[in-house]
C-alpha cells in the first residue's frame, strides 16, 4: 500500500452491505475503514425505529447466508421480524465478526475525490478530516436519505415531531395525544396501524394511496424454527432462482389461462398467504399486461371496499392513478380497519392541500388541525439520494451528481466511467428485490474483482464507455414493458419533495436477478475485459 494511503479501501456505510464488504475485504488481508454517519451498525435497521417497523421479506430469507455458523446460531422469533430483532441480529453479526474495530461511527462522508496522481480516493468527513485509500466502496443504501415534505412552517411546530427514519432511541408514547401522520407509503402504513392502537386521536394525511396487502405475520415456535433451519439450503437455493430473490416468484400462467372462478380462487389464496406472494408470486403477466393487471387491481379494490365501513373513506383509500403492484406494495396488519376506528380521521390532501404547519398543528385549505405530535412518514430520496448528498468527484474533477443529472449511467450498477476504483453496492441499476441476497452477490463480485487486481498487481480500474452504454441500454431494454416503469414512484426516481426529481428515470435493474448475475458472472469469467485496467 503506498505510504500516502491510510487504508487499502474505504467503505461508506455500515448497513448490511458495508458490514459484509468489510468482512470479505479483511479476508483478502486488506486494511479497511468503514465510515458511518450513524452511531452503530445496521443501516436501515439502525435508523428506522418507528413503531411497527418490520420486514416484508421473510426473516430467514433476508438474513446473511454466507456463514453456516451465523445461520445455525440465530433463531428468528417471527416470520416477519420487527426492527428491534433485526437490529439485534445485525449487532450479533458485528460482534461475532468483530467488525466494529474497523468502523468509525458518527462520521458522515461529505466528499470523495479521485486523485489520479495517487490512483486512489481522498475522502473528507463532516469534521474536516481527510483519509486516503486505493478503493472507495459506497454502501450508502438505496433507502437511506430521508426526505421531508416541502411544506412551509415545518420548523415552527411547537409539539413533538419525528421523521420515521430518524426515530429517537427512547420510547415515544402516543397515549392521550393527538397525532398526525403524513405519508401512506410502506412506512406510513406500518406506523399508522401501530399509532392508532394507543393515540387519543390520529389524523392521517394522504396524498396518494397505495394498494396494500395482508402481511399475515406469525410467531415461529421451536419446532418450526428447527424445521426452517433444516430447510435453509433449499430455501437459499430457491432465492437464487427466483425473479427477485424472494421465496415467491411469478406463476408461469397468464391471468387469462384460467377461468374467472379459478382466477378469483387463486387471488383469494394469495390474499390469505403471508408476505409478498400476491405481488411477486402472482400470474406472470399482472405486472406487464395492463389487462391482466386490471384483474388483480379490481380484486384488491374490492377488498379495500369490503374492509372499510364508510364508503367515502374507502373510496379515498382506493388508488386511482396506478395499478396494483406497479409501486412498492405495503404489507399491512389491520391497516384498513384503522379507518373504522372512531379516533381516526383520513384527510385527502389532493382534496384539501396542506397550506402550512403551524405552531399548533397543520392547516389545510379546509381546516386547522391541532396536534401534540406530527410524524413524517415521507420516505426517502431513493437509490441516488445518498449519492447526491456526497460531493463525489472523479477524473477531471467531474461531479457524479452532474454526470447523473438525466439519470444514472453505470456498468452493472457497480461502476461509473470516469470514477476509477469506485464500486457501488446497491446503487442504481443493480437488481434489488430481497435485498440481502443481492448484497451478498454484489459484495462477492466486487471482492472477486479486487482480488483479481491484487493478484495481477493492477492498481486502477475504470469502466469502458462502450461497456457502460451496453449495460445502460440493457437496463433500459429489460425495464421496457414493465408497468412499474410507467408510474411515478421511487422505483422510477420520482420524489416530489426533492428538487429536480420529478422526471422518471430508469433507476433500478428490473430484469430477473438470475439474469443480472449471469451477466456479471460472464464479465468475471472473461477476466473483466469490459473494464479498463491501467
Ligand atoms: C423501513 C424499511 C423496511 C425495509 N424492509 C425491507 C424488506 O423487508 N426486505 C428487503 O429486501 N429490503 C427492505 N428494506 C430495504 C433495506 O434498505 C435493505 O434491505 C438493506 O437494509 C440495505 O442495506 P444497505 O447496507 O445497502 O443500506 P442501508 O441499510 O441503508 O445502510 C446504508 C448506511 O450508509 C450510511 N451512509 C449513507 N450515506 C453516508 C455518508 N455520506 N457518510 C457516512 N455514512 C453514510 C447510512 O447512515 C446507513 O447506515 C427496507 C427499508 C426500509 C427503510
Amino acid at each position: 500500500m503506498p505510504s500516502s494511503f491510510h487504508f487499502d479501501a474505504i467503505i461508506i456505510g455500515a448497513g448490511m452491505s458495508g458490514m459484509y464488504q468489510l468482512h470479505r475485504l479483511r479476508e483478502l488481508g486488506m486494511r479497511v475503514r468503514v465510515f458511518e454517519a450513524g452511531s452503530d451498525v445496521g443501516g436501515t435497521w439502525y435508523w428506522n425505529r418507528y413503531p411497527g417497523a418490520r420486514f416484508d421479506s421473510e426473516s430467514y430469507s433476508y438474513a446473511y447466508s454466507f456463514s453456516q455458523e451465523l445461520l445455525d446460531e440465530w433463531d428468528w422469533s417471527e416470520h416477519f421480524a420487527a426492527q428491534p430483532e433485526t437490529l439485534r441480529y445485525l449487532n450479533h453479526v458485528a460482534d461475532k465478526l468483530d467488525l466494529r474495530r474497523d468502523m468509525q461511527f458518527d462520521s458522515r462522508v461529505d466528499a470523495a475525490r479521485y486523485r489520479e496522481d495517487m490512483r486512489g480516493w481522498e475522502v473528507t468527513l463532516g469534521d474536516g478530516s481527510v483519509y486516503r485509500a486505493s478503493f472507495l466502496i459506497t454502501a450508502v443504501g438505496p433507502l437511506s436519505a430521508p426526505t421531508m415534505p416541502r411544506i412551509a412552517g415545518v420548523e415552527t411546530f411547537a409539539g413533538e415531531s419525528w421523521h420515521t427514519a430518524r426515530w429517537p432511541h427512547q420510547a415515544v408514547s402516543f397515549a392521550g395525544k393527538r397525532v398526525a401522520v403524513i405519508g401512506t407509503g410502506a412506512t406510513g402504513v406500518q406506523t399508522i396501524q401501530e399509532v392508532a392502537k394507543t393515540a387519543l386521536h390520529l389524523t392521517v394525511f394522504q396524498r396518494r394511496p397505495n394498494y396494500c396487502a395482508p402481511l399475515l405475520n406469525s410467531k415461529i415456535d421451536e419446532a418450526a424454527g428447527r424445521a426452517l433451519k433444516a430447510g435453509y439450503p433449499e430455501m437459499f437455493a430457491r432465492c437464487r432462482e427466483t425473479f427477485a430473490c424472494f421465496l415467491h416468484t411469478p406463476d408461469p400462467r397468464s391471468a387469462f389461462d384460467v377461468t374467472p372462478e379459478e382466477r378469483e380462487a387463486f387471488f383469494e389464496k394469495l390474499y390469505a398467504s403471508p408476505g409478498f406472494g400476491i405481488w411477486q408470486g402472482n400470474f406472470r403477466d399482472i405486472l406487464t399486461d395492463p389487462a391482466a393487471n386490471e384483474l388483480i387491481t379490481a380484486f384488491i379494490r374490492n377488498k379495500i371496499r369490503q374492509r372499510v365501513t364508510d364508503p367515502d373513506v374507502a373510496e379515498k383509500l382506493v388508488p386511482k392513478d396506478h395499478g396494483f403492484g406497479t409501486r412498492r406494495v405495503p404489507l399491512e396488519t389491520g391497516y384498513y380497519e384503522v379507518y373504522n376506528q372512531p379516533n381516526v380521521l383520513l384527510v385527502d390532501i389532493q382534496e384539501a392541500p396542506i397550506e402550512r404547519i403551524t405552531p399548533h398543528g397543520i392547516k389545510t385549505r379546509d381546516a386547522d388541525h391541532a396536534f401534540d405530535m406530527i410524524i413524517y412518514a415521507t420516505g426517502f430520496d431513493a437509490i441516488t439520494g445518498s449519492f447526491d448528498r456526497i460531493d463525489i468527484r472523479g477524473l477531471a474533477d467531474q461531479s457524479l451528481r452532474d454526470k447523473w443529472v438525466s439519470g444514472p449511467q453505470t456498468f452493472l450498477g457497480i461502476q461509473v466511467e470516469g470514477f476509477p476504483n469506485m464500486f457501488m453496492l446497491m446503487g442504481p441499476h443493480t437488481a434489488l428485490g430481497n435485498i440481502p441476497r443481492s448484497i451478498e452477490y454484489n459484495v462477492d463480485w466486487v471482492t472477486g474483482l479486487i482480488r483479481h487486481m491484487r493478484q495481477k498487481d493492477l492498481t486502477r480500474v475504470d469502466a469502458r464507455p462502450e461497456a457502460v452504454t451496453a449495460w445502460t441500454d440493457h437496463v433500459k431494454a429489460v425495464g421496457a414493458g414493465l408497468l412499474s416503469n410507467e408510474v411515478s414512484s421511487w422505483f422510477t426516481g420520482v420524489n416530489s419533495n426533492v428538487e429536480g426529481k420529478q422526471t422518471r428515470i430508469i433507476a433500478r435493474y428490473s430484469g430477473s436477478a438470475p439474469a443480472y448475475r449471469a451477466w456479471c458472472d460472464a464479465v468475471a469469467q472473461k477476466d473483466y475485459q469490459e473494464l479498463e485496467f491501467t
